[in-house]
């Protein structure tokens, strides 16, 4: 769009006039309290910055608006001397911009590629905002209606939850892999909901929306929720709770009074970067952030023993069993015998051990057509095994089968590292030394074992061509966090 400058208003219109992010300075009037303003906009818009492709309403009346005061524009673009910065999705690399002939401003426009997947933000692109009052939410007498019990750990750790989000500080929860952190958030969202607070929960992946929909809209059953992800039906929806993919953050702009990051070490650091802009430009300039992760990157770690990062520990599971550790077995170059349709001797009794007493589990490779060989030569002993990856078409019908124990054995990529849980399975790790074996991943895959209470242990060994750092610091940290349920209590031996 182009807009000019009239009585300290933007007019838009075609001459004597300049694309939005070109305009020095964007007046902003203050709402005008006599102006009958539309409900539905004020819906749409609280806490949001849409494109105008994104609003079901014309463009007169919500530039009628913002001359009332009642809309904000800012700029798609902002440049920090010539360097533009995308306002959405904060890219500042030059590489992800790129010019086109834009019907909309007749100009060769600068927009950003890096977040084109949710509408194109160019230097003419206005980013539209609600500046009134917002929309008053009624709140039931009881909001909470979860009747289960928090164990000893998740209790240390909801109490610190609720303490962070009544005084908007920042906080992480380390909780272990299966201690059920879930739940840890409950108290902490009904105290934000009764003071007429707004929550979000961000996760990276849509498979957690949807499984943590349905468990909070249980949890929280008078409540509105609005749960986001590509193509979901809640888009416009206004609501005190939120559940969203982070990407969908891009859409908001300083709307949540509590902010809960959850897995957010489950991309690396480059995506994570602006996942994490999102995150900050949807939550408010004074509000809370709880990050939730069972494995934090070493720099979070680090932060943490040194005191300079507020956190909270929850070292064990609910059953009370300490977290399987990994045993390390060394292969030899088993990349060279998968070549010759072999596998390591060791590897193939381990295999063969379980198969015998029908224990199910699951067979960590590093690549596919490495696993896809293993497969072949696997499925001599058993035609049921299967093999899943990320692209695999029937990726959920395979883990529903490994669930209904129709499948002795499941070999997988990392796509299987978390958000799986299968109640009694070993676990193996073929190539532990590979580099995509991160400290991280290394820990998720121990914590699919021994997640119930029916069968609390389970065997993972990591099979690997010489021993990395990353394996090293994986069994530390699973060590330590046993060390500290023991030492608090929460585990018993
Ligand atoms: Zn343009
Ligand atoms: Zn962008």
């Amino acid at each position: 769009m182009r807009f000019s400058l009239r009585n300290d208003l933007l007019i838009p219109q075609k001459q004597d006039s300049l694309p939005i992010s070109k305009i020095a300075h964007i007046p902003q009037p203050p709402p005008n309290p006599n102006f009958a303003f539309n409900r539905e906009l004020q819906q749409l818009l609280t806490g949001k910055q849409l494109l105008l492709d994104d609003l079901p309403i014309p463009f007169a009346e919500i530039q009628t608006h913002y001359e009332h005061g009642y809309i904000t524009y800012r700029k798609g673009i902002v440049y920090n001397g010539k360097k533009p910065i995308c306002s959405r999705c904060g890219n500042k690399d030059p590489r992800w911009f790129a010019a086109f002939p834009c019907s909309r401003c007749d100009e060769l426009c600068l927009y950003c590629r890096h977040c084109l997947m949710m509408g194109r933000i160019s230097t003419c692109t206005p980013l539209i905002g609600w500046n009134g009052l917002v929309p008053n939410i009624e709140m039931p007498p009881t909001i909470l209606e979860w009747k289960g019990n928090l164990s000893e750990g998740q209790t240390t750790a909801s109490n610190r939850v609720v303490d962070a989000i009544q005084q908007n500080k920042e906080l992480l929860v380390w909780a272990v892999c299966g201690a059920g952190k879930t739940e840890v958030l409950f108290a902490g969202i009904e105290a934000a909901l009764s003071v007429g607070k707004r929550v979000c929960i961000a996760t990276p992946r849509t498979d957690v929306v949807l499984e943590l929909t349905p468990r909070l809209k249980s949890a929280f059953p008078k409540i509105t929720v609005a749960s986001l992800y590509g193509g979901s039906e809640d888009r416009h929806l206004f609501a005190p709770l939120t559940i969203a993919t982070t990407h969908q953050l891009l859409r908001f702009y300083q709307a949540f009074d509590a902010m809960i990051l959850d897995e957010v070490d489950a991309f690396p650091y480059t995506v994570e970067e602006s996942l994490q802009y999102a995150a900050n430009q949807a939550r408010k300039p004074v509000s809370t952030m709880v990050y939730l992760t069972a494995t934090p990157n070493e720099k979070w770690q680090k932060e943490c023993r040194a005191g300079k990062r507020p956190f909270t520990t929850i070292p064990a599971r609910f059953h009370r069993h300490p977290l399987p550790v990994p045993q390390f077995a060394w292969c030899g170059n088993w990349q060279k015998l998968l070549q010759k349709n072999k596998l390591p001797a060791n590897v193939l009794h381990w295999i063969k051990a379980r198969l015998e007493i029908n224990k199910q589990a699951l067979i960590f490779f590093p690549h596919i057509p490495l696993m896809e060989k293993a497969l072949l030569i696997l499925r001599q002993f058993a035609p049921t095994i299967e093999a899943v990856h990320a692209e695999d078409p029937s990726r959920k019908e395979k883990v529903q089968k490994m669930r209904a124990k129709e499948i002795p054995l499941l070999l997988t990529t990392t796509i299987l590292e978390r958000g799986v849980t299968f109640p009694n399975i070993d676990v193996a790790v073929i190539g532990a030394e590979d580099t995509i074996f991160t400290e991280s991943a290394l820990v998720q895959i121990s914590g699919r074992a021994g997640r119930s209470a029916a069968h609390p242990n389970g065997v993972v060994t990591f099979y690997h061509y010489g021993k990395t750092d990353e394996m090293l610091k994986a069994r530390r940290q699973i060590v330590t966090m046993n060390r500290e349920g023991v030492r608090k209590g929460l585990i018993d031996r």
